[in-house]
């Protein structure tokens, strides 16, 4: 006999609440009751990941429910958050046991590494489209925002670039080899949660990387009103990924592609030695508006194309 909606929720997505502290109630009533401590202001972010636009219809369950978390807590990264809940939209074209098994496993492993509680969703019946809204906590006023970046400032950038779009080459023939690092990245990201906390008191402005850092570190740019030079060489870098561009001399893969979920932060050249975590400098920003990248002793500018859903 199939299991019932309620069936599921129960079977799959009801756990005991981990931070008590803030959630008063969670899966099984109208609404979850969740409190802001004293001080403390809340981050919310929402994201979904629908089949056939990010994923394939063969995509592992496993890896699409932590990806699907892990792209929400790499916003709430990206803002210095601590992740305490989420919520969880599930549509379903029907129940297939095995795949719920899968998918929840990946979800509630990468929950309880970094302590969410899931307090609630909805389940719905259509085409596969899966949705969290994650919430985190920020001491009021220190969130770090992508409009605060200053004349001067260091650029920098955690992990490696690329190496989920690297991964979108194997997966579409090219023999890379040593393909385990990129495939890792793309279908399994660890949101820079830890880094985001970290950089938190002195990082002067913040994104996650999603769309590839051509494309995200332009909208700091723009919302903050300033431009800024890279540095080829600078740019972190997986011995494959090097591999990839010295047969294919696509060097703009590691700028253009998405996928990567690192953040890309800047700080006060004055600050830069309370940087405690792994990253790399990658250049400064600038006064004069726009993008540039100083490569082969050139500077040019780097066009800016991330993926858009209408265009
Ligand atoms: P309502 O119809 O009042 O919105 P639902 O019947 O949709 O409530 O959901 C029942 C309970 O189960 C609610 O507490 C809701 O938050 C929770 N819930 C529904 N779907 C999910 C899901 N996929 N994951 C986690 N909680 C869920
Ligand atoms: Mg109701």
């Amino acid at each position: 006999m199939s299991v019932t909606e309620f069936g599921l929720i129960k079977q799959y997505f009801t756990k005991p609440l981990k931070n008590t502290y803030v959630n008063h109630l969670g899966v099984g009533d109208d609404c979850a009751l969740m409190s802001v401590p004293e001080g403390y202001e809340l981050a919310l972010t929402t994201d979904t990941m629908v089949e056939g636009v990010h994923f394939f219809a063969n995509a592992d369950p496993q890896q699409l429910g932590h990806k699907l978390l892990a792209i929400n807590l790499s916003d709430l990264a990206a803002m210095g958050a601590d992740p305490v809940s989420a919520t969880l939209a599930l549509t379903l074209p029907k129940v297939n046991e095995v795949w719920l098994a899968a998918f929840s496993q990946g979800l509630h492993e990468l929950a309880n590494q970094f302590s969410v509680d899931i307090i609630g969703g909805d389940t719905t019946s259509g085409s596969l489209t899966l949705t969290i809204q994650a919430m985190g906590l920020i001491p009021k006023g220190q969130a770090l925002k992508r409009s605060t970046a200053k004349i001067d400032d260091i650029i920098c950038v955690t992990g490696c670039l690329g190496d989920a779009g690297l991964a979108l080459k194997i997966e579409q023939g090219y023999a890379c080899s040593i393909p385990e690092q990129a495939l890792q990245q793309l279908h399994q990201p660890q949101p820079k949660v830890i880094e985001g906390l970290a950089i938190r008191n002195f990082a002067s402005a913040c994104i996650d990387l999603s769309d590839g850092i051509a494309s995200d570190l332009n909208h700091i740019l723009q919302q903050s009103g300033v431009g800024a030079c890279l540095h080829w060489n600078n740019i972190p870098r997986s011995i494959p990924l090097n591999e990839y561009i010295d047969k294919t001399g696509d060097w703009m893969l590691p700028l253009s592609a998405g996928d990567d979920y690192q953040l890309c932060f800047t700080v006060s050249p004055n600050k830069v030695d309370l940087i405690q975590i792994a990253c790399t400098q990658i250049g400064v920003i600038e006064a004069k508006q726009g993008l540039r990248i100083l490569r082969s002793n050139r500077i040019s500018e780097l066009e800016v194309k991330g993926f858009e859903h209408f265009s």
